[in-house]
């Protein structure tokens, strides 16, 4: 069976068409710059090329009807017609309390994401709209919703309620829900594979360390803790975002700076983090070159982010009661050695001991602790697409 892989951000649809008898990826691309001028689709069929369309494409119907062209055209098609899929997996980021596991999209589930719409007013409503795209394009192919929130919903109340009044709980929803889901998933089942273990007799910290980073204690194959909370702003420093601070910094800006709260959001959601410390990019490629060549903000920013996910792998470990192994993914875990080898720094003491040969790797499945590290150490490069393509296999069958 083939399956149409559907991620759509607010201006972009970013797409991959996999064959799930040999889990290949048959195309892949992005459309960009949707409803503003200079739209573009970058259409990637396996056989090494790389298809650039400039046309308008005022809406996500339009996009994904270039799309479409692209998959089925006959000189770089892939397809011969749209019949070959047999269902479209559509990544949706945020399904509340609503969804703890993947759903076939009917019209009670669009319901249910319009309604969760005041918690991602950013991601949720590009997500149903190209759901709405694909079911007025695609009639009659089976679709499904997976919710980056969704693997969290295991979550006990005490780890998800926060020390507000309950009652912002009841009327709104306030609490964490966390994030990255589907990436969380997907390594700690992988690292369960790699390691020959049942994942149920597994405590993992999974680090998906990317432009967006957040951390999970994934205990007995679930989500039990994670850093992520109401909003994707919580937890790790990131590329921009600030993660955890102390609150009251909020109300002390808006005083001294004289900003409004939205102002304020916006600097902790877009210039703080590794850009706002270091002052230099949000990039860990420029600021890892920045810190070799002596910049010392540079070196700061890298410092403290190394320290929060150390700090939370010793949280988790404390709230697993002890560790098996930490799976490091995303742009930053999978490709920085150094980053690794910081993280992992004076974490002996849990078992934990990185062998700086086999961390010498990048982007490939890979155990890097020594062969005495009681804990394991692995790097696995994640792969959201072929997850959301197995949840969507496996609900229409
Ligand atoms: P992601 O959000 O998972 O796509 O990760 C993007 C981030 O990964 C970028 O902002 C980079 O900072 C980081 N990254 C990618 N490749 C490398 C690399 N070779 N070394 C260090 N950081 C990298």
């Amino acid at each position: 069976m083939r399956i149409f892989v559907v991620n759509c951000g607010s201006s972009s649809l970013k797409y991959q068409l996999i064959n799930m008898e040999t889990q290949e990826v048959i195309a892949k691309g992005l459309a960009e710059r949707i409803g503003i001028s200079g739209s573009m689709l970058k259409h990637e069929p396996n056989n090494g090329d790389s298809i650039k369309i400039e046309q308008d494409m005022p809406s996500h119907k339009e996009a994904l009807k270039i799309v479409i062209d692209a998959l089925i055209h006959k000189d770089y098609g892939v397809i011969k017609s749209m019949d070959e899929i047999g269902a479209v997996g559509h990544r949706v980021v945020h399904a509340g309390e609503k969804f703890a596991y993947s759903v076939v999209i009917n019209d009670e589930v669009m319901d249910a994401l319009k309604e969760c719409i005041d918690l991602a007013p950013l991601h949720n409503p590009p997500n149903i709209l190209g759901i709405e795209a694909c079911k007025e394009l695609m009639p009659g192919v089976p679709m499904v919703g997976v919710f980056d929130t969704a693997f969290h919903q295991s979550m006990s109340p005490y780890a998800y309620i926060y020390a507000l009044p309950y009652e912002y709980y009841i009327k709104y929803g306030v609490r964490r829900y966390g994030f990255h889901g589907t990436s969380h998933k997907y390594v700690a089942e992988r690292a369960a594979d790699i390691l020959e273990k049942d994942i149920k007799e597994l405590k993992i910290v999974t680090c998906h360390l990317g432009n967006g980073a957040s951390i999970t204690a994934v205990k007995d194959g679930k989500s039990i803790d994670t850093s992520m909370g109401f909003t994707p702003l919580e937890g790790l420093a990131m590329g921009t975002r600030c993660g955890d601070i102390d609150p009251a910094i909020c109300g002390f800006l808006v005083e001294k700076e004289e900003l409004n709260i939205n102002e304020v959001g916006n600097i902790l959601n877009k210039k703080s983090g590794v850009l706002g410390i270091s002052g230099i990019s949000s990039d860990f490629r420029d600021i890892e070159k920045a810190a070799t060549e002596g910049n010392e903000r540079a070196s700061l920013a890298l410092e403290v982010f190394a320290h929060k996910v150390k700090k939370y792998i010793g949280a988790y470990a404390a709230v697993m009661g002890g560790i098996d192994a930490i799976v490091f993914t995303a742009g930053l875990g999978e490709n920085s050695s150094s980053m690794r080898e910081n993280i992992c720094k004076g974490l002996d003491f849990l078992g934990l001991k990185i062998d700086k040969e086999k961390n010498n790797t990048r982007g490939k499945e890979a155990i890097i602790s020594t062969d005495d590290s009681t804990a394991k150490i692995l790097l696995i490069p994640t792969n959201e697409e072929l997850m959301i393509a197995k949840d969507t296999e496996e609900l229409i069958k």
